[in-house]
């Protein structure tokens, strides 16, 4: 048999050998090698003493940066003297907004700060809930308790990692303020249900696309679709300029405020206060400085071929992997037209892997050379809310029935969401999807080669 990787045999293969049964071949007293010819070393798992699938050992750095395109504007600014905000933020800021169709956009320190910083000046606050999904990063969740507000957990739909719409209008209340939807992992949310959601009950949509840089459903941006959309520079992500946040929204008066909130509270555009007034409101100070956003303009020249590149692999690489048994890459919705791709996501069923369970198919692959994780844990049970809510803020703000927290985390169970984080989710990263197509067979390979051998893995207690 020829290596799948150098043609297109794999689909056949899979093909082949589930309806022909690997038992079927193993009874003949083949070995395992289905992947290569004869009984070679490439065909016994890395993690059992074999070769590994890819063996180049060296996925694309990140983030890139490269001296002689990226490095000219920051070093103006370094040697300016000017790095606290001035032009350069403005000019980032002004190429972000334009990056996402959307008329206003306010740098801040971070993504987490975007967060808190737009739920405040939405005018979430102490007694609101704000409906959020528990597949996510803790930020999400921080940033409403910031806020004195209740986070209210719906349970995520498995095939898309997000949260679902379905459930949305069964957790709201009289308190509920603001749905929060994450476009997690960089794949959208399913906007178009939410926001009819939104506008029957009067509430208020913060997209938290803080992975979802240039993501988009029917041609629009997310984090354009809502009242305000919230983004993250953070080294990791997408658009990384180490620290780093952005609020972006079509309505100026908000932005306005939280511009003058992030400065002082300190009067700005619309937001002007009486004259002669100081502070108009109680703010603070979370500004983004000029060298970041230099850094930020470099990056953002490559960020939409980036996204290309990783939308093509994802989709190359999911048609590799989905006739795998036991593998079930992403959906997105119909309507997606962009995925962002932060992560690429796939469930991982133990029962097709012989009983393997999905920390031991998380170690084989990544002795094949391939890193994986199992991605998030539950946040909808941890002490860090029974602390909140223990506050004096929130004591004050919540009734105590509210406030008892094993009968919280009974209603906001989320059993789905349980099964990706503790079973069956299993993530690449981002850099991983800007190599070449043959990295992404070597992917495939990988985990083709792990599920050939589940059964002598497992045994092994490797
Ligand atoms: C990274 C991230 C944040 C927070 O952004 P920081 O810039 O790290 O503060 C918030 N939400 C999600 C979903 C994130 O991935």
């Amino acid at each position: 048999m020829k290596k799948p990787n150098e043609n297109n045999s794999r689909r056949e293969f899979i093909k082949q050998s589930s309806f022909a049964g690997i038992g079927a071949i193993l009874s003949t007293g083949m070995a395992p090698t289905f992947f290569t010819k004869g009984a070679d070393r490439a065909s016994v798992p890395a993690i059992l003493g074999g070769e590994a699938s890819w063996s180049k050992r060296k996925w694309p750095q990140w983030p890139e940066w490269n001296a002689e395109t990226d490095e000219e504007q920051l070093l103006k600014v370094i040697r300016s003297g000017v790095w606290s905000r001035s032009k350069v933020v403005s000019e980032f800021e002004a190429e972000w907004a334009k990056a996402l169709d959307v008329s206003r956009c306010l740098t801040v320190v971070n993504g987490t700060n975007a967060l808190e910083v737009a739920l405040a000046q939405l005018g979430v606050a102490e007694g609101d809930e704000v409906i959020v999904p528990p597949y996510t990063f803790i930020a999400t969740i921080s940033a409403v308790l910031a806020n004195g507000a209740m986070p209210v957990f719906v349970d995520v739909d498995p095939e898309t990692f997000q949260i679902d719409p379905d459930k949305i209008e069964k957790k709201i209340t009289s308190r509920t303020k603001a749905i929060l939807p994450v476009h997690i992992l960089g794949l959208p949310a399913d906007m178009d249900r939410i926001m009819k959601i939104a506008k029957a009950h009067d509430l208020l949509v913060l997209e938290d696309a803080c992975q979802a840089h240039l993501a988009e459903i029917d041609h629009v941006k997310v984090g354009t679709i809502g009242d305000a959309g919230c983004f993250s520079f953070q080294n990791s992500k997408n658009l990384p300029i180490g620290e780093g946040g952005a609020i972006v929204s079509n309505n100026s008066e908000f932005i306005d405020r939280c511009f003058s909130y992030h400065n002082f509270g300190f009067p700005y555009g619309s937001a002007v206060g009486t004259v002669g007034s100081g502070s108009i409101m109680p703010g603070t100070k979370v500004r983004f400085s000029e060298y970041q956003a230099a850094i930020g303009l470099a990056q953002l020249k490559r960020l939409d071929g980036q996204t290309t590149t990783r939308n093509v692999n994802a989709a190359y690489l999911k048609s590799q992997i989905k006739d795998i048994p036991g593998i079930e890459p992403y959906r997105l919705y119909d309507n997606v037209t962009r995925g962002a791709f932060h992560l690429f996501p796939f469930r991982f069923k133990e029962d097709d892997f012989k009983g393997l369970s999905r920390g031991a198919f998380l170690k084989a692959l990544r002795a094949e050379g391939v890193p994986c994780s199992s991605g998030y844990k539950p946040l909808n049970d941890q002490d860090y809310l029974n602390q909140a809510f223990q506050s004096n803020r929130f004591k004050q703000a919540f009734p105590k029935n509210m406030l008892n927290f094993d009968s919280y985390v009974e209603q906001n169970e989320c059993p789905e969401n349980d099964r990706l984080c503790n079973n069956e989710a299993v993530w690449f990263t981002q850099n991983m999807l800007l190599g070449t197509k043959s990295d992404m067979s070597a992917i495939a390979s990988a985990i083709e080669k792990v599920h050939a051998n589940a059964e002598q893995i497992k045994n092994s207690n490797k």
